[in-house]
């Protein structure tokens, strides 16, 4: 099976979870969107109200801002692959718990897998603690951090805040479009240095 397929297997295994108690409050499963085949594969948070009524992730006003910083970027949403901690709303859009992101993280763990991308974007704490727990986010944002991922060997996070967090707050959001503009020169860097290998 080829990524795509591989893909949309999982996307339907994805549809059908019920591991956990935030599939009963939710309208539906969002299970990620875009190219499997992608370089870069951005992690949000979790679904708000606007991605559980639609399936899809970013979809609301947080999802306008990313849309522009891609454009700035001359990538459209064909390109990447977006996906969440977890998949399923949380209740009033709290943050989502440590075990539901401890149970969620088996499907993320297998959409990176799939996708294999060059560079793993974390939107905001909660992505980026996922895999660097250690740090924080107002030290490391807009940094390139390699690290040896269980399964996935080693990996190249890219760490920024969190786009809903920077919409309303205009110091951050030029601080946010700023580090996203890395990362093209980021993403070359990567590549340089796989084909120098
Ligand atoms: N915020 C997120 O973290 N993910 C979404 O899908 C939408 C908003």
């Amino acid at each position: 099976m080829d990524k795509k397929e591989q893909m949309e297997k999982l996307m339907q295994e994805m549809l059908a979870c019920r591991k956990c108690a935030l599939r009963n409050g939710c309208k539906q499963v969002v299970p990620g969107a875009g190219s499997a085949e992608a370089e870069i594969m951005f992690i949000g948070e979790a679904p708000g109200k606007n991605e559980d009524e639609q399936g899809i992730p970013f979809v609301g006003a947080a999802g306008k801002f990313l849309d522009e910083m891609l454009l700035a970027i001359n990538l459209k949403r064909e390109d990447i692959y977006i996906a969440n901690t977890v998949k399923c709303r949380p209740p009033q859009n709290r943050d989502p718990l440590p075990e539901e992101k401890d149970t969620c993280w088996n499907w993320l763990e297998k959409q990176i897998e799939i996708i294999k991308p060059k560079i793993i974007v974390t939107l905001g704490r909660h992505s980026m603690n996922l895999f660097l727990p250690e740090q924080r986010i107002s030290e490391v944002h807009g940094r390139a951090l390699r690290r040896d991922v269980p399964k996935m060997g080693k990996q190249i996070f890219f760490t920024l805040y969190h786009p809903a967090a920077a919409l309303y707050n205009g110091g951050m959001r030029e601080v946010l479009m700023k580090d996203f503009k890395k990362i093209p020169k980021v993403l070359e860097l990567i590549k340089k240095e796989q084909n120098e290998k």
